[in-house]
């Protein structure tokens, strides 16, 4: 997608504070972030949104879990824990429409609600 934001920054168009990447998928920072770690990890394909899943990108979604979990442990907030969030469409907050796994740490988060 050549107007999509996370594209542009997985190609290396506009720069992104990026902290891991592989085959699959491209973390970086936050540009704004809402705990002392806020981390984006995204697929290297473009997907739209949960809305947009089908079977077969099951490994690749299972793939941005496993990698939230190595990043939590290069930031140091492994054990003392994160959360991992995916909004879904405006009503959840979902803004930039590349799916994405926000990953927060580093602070006490409140319940949910
Ligand atoms: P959403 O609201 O779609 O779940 O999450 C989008 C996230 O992307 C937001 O937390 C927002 O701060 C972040 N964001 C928006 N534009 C940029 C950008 O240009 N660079 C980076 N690194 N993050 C961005
Ligand atoms: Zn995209």
């Amino acid at each position: 997608m050549t107007d999509c934001l996370f594209c542009k920054i997985i190609k290396g168009d506009i720069p992104g504070n990026i902290v891991y990447r592989d085959e699959q998928a491209t973390a970086f920072r936050d540009i704004n972030p809402a705990a002392p770690t806020h981390i984006l990890i995204v697929p290297n394909k473009h997907i739209d949104s949960v809305n947009m899943l089908i079977l077969d990108d099951e490994p690749l979604i299972g793939h941005l879990i496993t990698t939230a979990k190595v990043i939590a442990a290069q930031e140091g907030i492994a054990e003392s824990g994160y959360r991992l969030i995916i909004n879904t469409n405006a009503g959840a907050g979902q803004t930039v429409f590349h799916i994405h796994l926000h990953l927060l740490g580093g602070r006490q988060m409140k319940a949910l609600g």
